[in-house]
């Protein structure tokens, strides 16, 4: 058994960033400046789209671009059971009600038909996750979005890399929202971005993500004279800083470097799990390009003889850290209470949040690490199902 514990999800900090994050210091410029602007700049380059706005997490980008949207009290927005609990609270703080929608079993996004069954006069916008940074089937959802009059949401926090048939991730709908979490696939430590074609939502999201000022408070420090603000609306404290930036700007000139390894770590597990009694991701979408944020196996004790929960402490037994993404939001105790949530209802997420587990695919992974989990997942299994 390997020495030390292989932390889930840890990122690869590079000299650059240290670097950067030391020019700021030195500079004594911490918070929003040139660099936050650098990362809007270089981020919209990367998604061929005119304007990013920059924030400190993607449930920041997600609430932002849902009061963008306009969204109050009596709509109602639909979205999966099988995301992180900030894709349905991001619109609960703008007093709308989130529905969800089952996922399919085979590709864990939202389900079509399951949208369609939820669509009422009252469906003002559908949130989508790309789950483990697979796309979901846009071109139909699309359709029956703008037939509907409803807006989409992207919540591309598994997802920055995707592409589904020529098309980016989060510039598909009317707003996309990435997160650049410590465990993302880039890093700022914490962070997010909202992209969209259109100028004014971008610019009034930008407004409400420092307070509803109406200049950008940096800029006021170089203008020649002294410049007032003034507070256009009742805005949040959602700006990022120049020190995560710092990280963010480096981070961006090597997603395809870090693409590419996770790629290599997913099929080399694919090829070393192939024989095990477990379930395996779908294989890659025709004409889509899958980000690889998370590999998930399912757990079946029925197959394994090893419950799910078991699995976990036995892989933390062996110093693997592993994940669970997600349990169903339906079994969280607030969802139950404020909206009579039952699981049961979202078959699909139901049973894969009670079997699923994720492995580490960073780019931190040494070939050693891969083979460590890959020989951890191998003993834990056969100890237990060949007897
Ligand atoms: C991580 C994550 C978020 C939240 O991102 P933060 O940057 O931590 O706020 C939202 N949605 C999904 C699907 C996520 O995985």
């Amino acid at each position: 058994m390997r020495k030390d514990f292989l932390v889930f999800g840890q990122p690869l900090i590079e000299r650059d960033e240290m670097d950067e994050v030391l020019d700021s210091m030195s500079k004594a410029w911490l918070g929003t400046g040139a660099k936050v602007h650098q990362f809007e700049k270089d981020f919209a380059r990367y998604k061929t789209i005119p304007h990013a706005a920059a924030v400190n997490s993607c449930t920041a980008a997600l609430h932002l671009s849902c009061l963008s949207l306009g969204l109050a009290p009596g709509d109602e927005v639909i979205t999966t059971p099988m995301t992180f609990c900030a894709t349905v609270n991001a619109v609960i703080h703008t007093g709308a009600r989130p529905i969800l929608a089952d996922i399919d079993p085979v590709t864990l996004n939202i389900a079509l038909p399951e949208i369609e069954k939820k669509i009422t006069s009252r469906t003002k916008a559908l949130i989508v996750v790309h789950f483990a940074g697979r796309p979901c089937d846009m071109d139909p959802i699309v359709e029956l979005a703008g037939s509907r009059g409803i807006a989409i949401i992207e919540d591309c926090a598994h997802a920055i890399e995707t592409e589904y048939r020529g098309k980016k991730a989060g510039a598909i709908g009317d707003l996309g929202c990435f997160s650049f979490y410590a465990t993302k696939n880039i890093t700022t430590g914490e962070g997010g971005m909202v992209i969209s074609r259109d100028e004014d939502r971008i610019s009034r999201i930008r407004i409400m993500a420092l307070h509803g000022l109406s200049h950008d408070a940096w800029k006021r420090f170089f203008d020649s004279g002294f410049k007032h603000y003034y507070v256009e609306e009742a805005g949040f404290k959602y700006n990022m800083m120049d020190l995560q930036a710092a990280i963010g700007i480096h981070q961006l000139k090597r997603i395809e470097e870090y693409w590419k390894r996770r790629e290599r770590v997913w099929k080399r597990y694919m090829e070393a799990f192939s024989d095990l009694p477990i379930g395996l991701p779908a294989p890659v979408g025709q004409d889509t390009r899958h980000a690889y944020h998370l590999f998930t196996v399912r757990i079946d004790s029925a197959r394994t003889g090893i419950s799910r929960d078991a699995f976990l402490d036995a892989m933390t037994g062996e110093k693997i850290g592993v994940g669970v993404h997600y349990v169903s939001l339906p079994e969280h105790p607030y969802y139950q209470r404020a909206f009579s949530w039952r699981a049961e209802d979202y078959p699909h997420a139901h049973a894969f949040g009670r079997e699923t587990v994720s492995l580490p695919v960073s780019p931190k992974l040494t070939d050693r690490d891969v083979e460590d989990v890959i020989s951890a997942v191998r003993s834990v299994l056969v100890k237990k199902y060949v007897r």
